[in-house]
């Protein structure tokens, strides 16, 4: 079965407006599922426009990891949250997205991910950069996303803001 927006008058179909999403915020949500249970994380992450992939880092154990080595699929949500409006509607801009999930092991790779994402989501990235020695890197756990399918969701969200 195959599903779309069905509110057309919300739908964002600007492949540029739906990348701005995935670059501007600073955290996504990913559904992920294991033997039929459901788990659910936020990560921060950088979005690499050129290789359309999503790169995060995270501890190197745990359940994500568990989960995400049993089945690789992920669903995941980026949102730009403007609260509710004097309407009291909610206004918002959502990205959808689904893709493959991966560990990183190559060192250039991982530098690449780490300075994609420390740029995205750092106010002061280049003097968290300079503390990057490749002893650390190495031990750095690092993961990418990649999205094969994006949609983008709108509603009363200020243009100017994305
Ligand atoms: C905005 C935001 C950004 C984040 N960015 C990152 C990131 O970049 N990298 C990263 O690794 N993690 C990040 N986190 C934390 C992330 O969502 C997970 O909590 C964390 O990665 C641990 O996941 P795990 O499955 O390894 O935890 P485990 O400790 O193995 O999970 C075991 C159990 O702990 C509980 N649990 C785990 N996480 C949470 C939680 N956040 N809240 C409540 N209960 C929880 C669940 O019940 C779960 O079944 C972020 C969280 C937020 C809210």
């Amino acid at each position: 079965m195959s599903f779309y927006v069905r509110r057309k008058d919300r739908e964002i179909t600007d492949l540029e407006e739906l990348r701005q999403v995935l670059k501007t915020t600073k955290y996504i949500s990913i559904a992920i599922c294991r033997n039929n249970e459901p788990y659910l994380i936020s990560l921060s992450h950088g979005y690499d426009e050129a290789k359309n992939c999503l790169y995060f880092h995270c501890a190197p154990e745990g359940k994500k990891l568990v989960y995400l080595k049993a089945n690789n699929s992920v669903w995941g949500q980026a949102l730009l949250d403007f609260g509710v409006t004097e309407e009291c509607d909610y206004a918002y801009t959502s990205v959808h997205f689904s893709g493959r999930m991966s560990l990183i092991e190559d060192l250039a790779e991982k530098q690449h991910g780490l300075e994609v994402l420390v740029r995205q989501v750092s106010l002061n990235p280049e003097a968290k950069l300079a503390k990057i020695t490749p002893e650390r890197l190495e031990k750095t756990t690092m993961g990418r996303i990649d999205i094969d399918y994006m949609s983008g969701k709108k509603h009363q969200s200020p243009k100017s803001r994305v």
